[in-house]
């Protein structure tokens, strides 16, 4: 009986050992399973706030890129706008500067007239006539010389190349520098068609004639007149590639130190096919003149012209009466230009 309860007590205990390691297997695989998923958990935890704090900072720096694109944006805008105020500006500011050249390139020409004006010891309203004779020597020119002769009176003649192979036309050429008067360079041939189709043609026929006359009195041409006046706008016609001919020719002159003169009196001679009288031409000649301190009188001596030669002894006495002086043109005369 005894040895039967002991039996029993030892399988007992068998058993309760048995089921004690098993607890204890079982609390150590569920303390274990435990601190597994506690440790899960955390690191889960953990991953998650990492990836999140890097979307953060993804989302930020995406927007801090937005912003400075923007930024970016509103400042190639800004650099744009003072790109194109620039430009306006560069522009106002070309054309300023060129209407203030042309300012002072008008400013300078009248200093410099009336300097010549105080050189010429002028006082203000002294008045003086030049006149000018074009396209001559010719069958007229002894007349006029003798009148100037006859009157004290010294004028300018813009003389052409035509015929100056002549004797007699030398002989003239040769008589109007000796008596004092100025001679002037109308060009070699006075052909519209050749001297205006070029800068060159134009410089060629200017060239020409000078030589000649070189050859004659020894002396060289500074004053120059455009046939045709320096405002005609023939080199259109005549020049087959479109240049400002005229622009050309009149830098060229400059350089070259020749001096042109337009007129402000004409005296009408060469304004219509059929001879003027000899009185419509003093009429229009004086009448424009007295309008004039410096007036450069425009008249023609050609073969054609002889009312011109008749008209002059008047066209000076009434201009002496009206004070007038007379002289010839030269560099530093007053510069009448169109
Ligand atoms: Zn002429």
């Amino acid at each position: 009986m005894q040895q039967l309860a002991y039996t029993q007590n030892s399988s007992q205990t068998l058993r309760y050992r048995k089921l004690h390691r098993k607890m204890k297997a079982g609390f150590w695989l569920v303390l274990f399973l435990g601190l597994g998923m506690i440790a899960l958990i955390f690191t889960t935890y953990y991953l998650t706030k990492q990836v999140k704090a890097a979307e953060n900072k993804i989302n930020t720096t995406l927007n801090q890129y937005d912003e400075l694109l923007q930024e970016h944006n509103t400042l190639l805008q800004e650099y744009k706008e003072i790109q194109e105020q620039q430009e306006t500006l560069n522009q106002k500011f070309q054309l300023e500067k060129e209407t203030l050249l042309q300012e002072k390139e008008e400013l300078l020409k009248e200093v410099e007239n009336l300097k010549k004006q105080s050189l010429q010891g002028g006082k203000k309203g002294k008045k003086i006539a030049y006149l000018t004779f074009d396209d001559g020597p010719s069958a007229n020119t002894k007349k006029i010389l003798d009148t100037l002769q006859a009157e004290d009176v010294k004028a300018t003649f813009f003389v052409i190349g035509q015929g100056l192979k002549n004797e007699d036309k030398q002989a003239l050429i040769k008589r109007i520098t000796e008596e004092g008067h100025q001679l002037g360079n109308h060009t070699y041939t006075h052909n519209y068609s050749y001297i205006y189709s070029s800068k060159d043609a134009f410089l060629k026929e200017l060239n020409q004639l000078e030589e000649e006359i070189k050859k004659l009195t020894g002396t060289k041409m500074t004053m120059v007149r455009f046939p045709g006046g320096s405002n005609n706008k023939l080199y259109k016609k005549y020049n087959k590639s479109g240049e400002n001919v005229m622009v050309q020719i009149k830098e060229e002159l400059k350089q070259k130190g020749y001096v042109y003169v337009d007129w402000n009196v004409d005296s009408m001679d060469a304004k219509t096919k059929e001879l003027k009288s000899k009185e419509a031409i003093t009429k229009a000649v004086v009448s424009q003149a007295v309008k004039q301190d410096q007036a450069v009188i425009l008249m023609h001596d050609a073969q054609a012209k002889t009312t011109t030669a008749e008209a002059l002894p008047e066209i000076i006495r009434q201009l002496k009466e009206k004070g007038y002086e007379f002289d010839i043109l030269t560099p530093n005369s007053t510069q009448v230009q169109f």
